[in-house]
């Protein structure tokens, strides 16, 4: 399967360049997360590996374990920082055309704080 190439001017590029603010939640050498700028829960935040990746498959075919560990431990410290991981919470990795990516950076959704919507089967 054919994976678009990476567009380093995507919006997330341009916010871990620092040419677009964000609210910054987490960060460590591997990771960025930053609130969402438009919240569809009261807590809604965006977690991206740093690394030039396009989706969740690019990632998992290309990078490097020490990026993988560290992706997966930061969205779990992130949840527990958020407050959301008692009362339960959300995952979403929006993935190309068909999931509906609107930025073409691997990110991952925390969406909590309230009782969610039921998603469609
Ligand atoms: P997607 O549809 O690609 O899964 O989600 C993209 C998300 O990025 C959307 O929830 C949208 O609100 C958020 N977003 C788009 N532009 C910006 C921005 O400039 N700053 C921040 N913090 N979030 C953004």
């Amino acid at each position: 399967m054919a994976v678009q190439p990476y567009d380093p001017e995507n919006i997330f590029a341009k916010i871990l360049r620092g040419e677009i603010p964000c609210t910054k939640v987490y960060e460590d050498d591997h990771v960025l997360a930053f609130n969402d700028i438009a919240p569809q829960a009261p807590t809604h935040v965006l977690v991206i590996p740093k690394g030039a990746y396009t989706s969740y498959d690019d990632f998992a075919q290309n990078a490097s374990d020490a990026e993988i560990v560290a992706y997966t431990r930061a969205i779990g410290k992130i949840s527990k920082e958020a407050g959301v991981v008692e009362d339960g919470y959300r995952l979403i990795a929006n993935t190309r055309e068909h999931g509906r990516q609107d930025v073409p950076h691997l990110h991952v959704h925390i969406l909590g704080g309230e009782k969610l919507p039921r998603m469609l089967p």
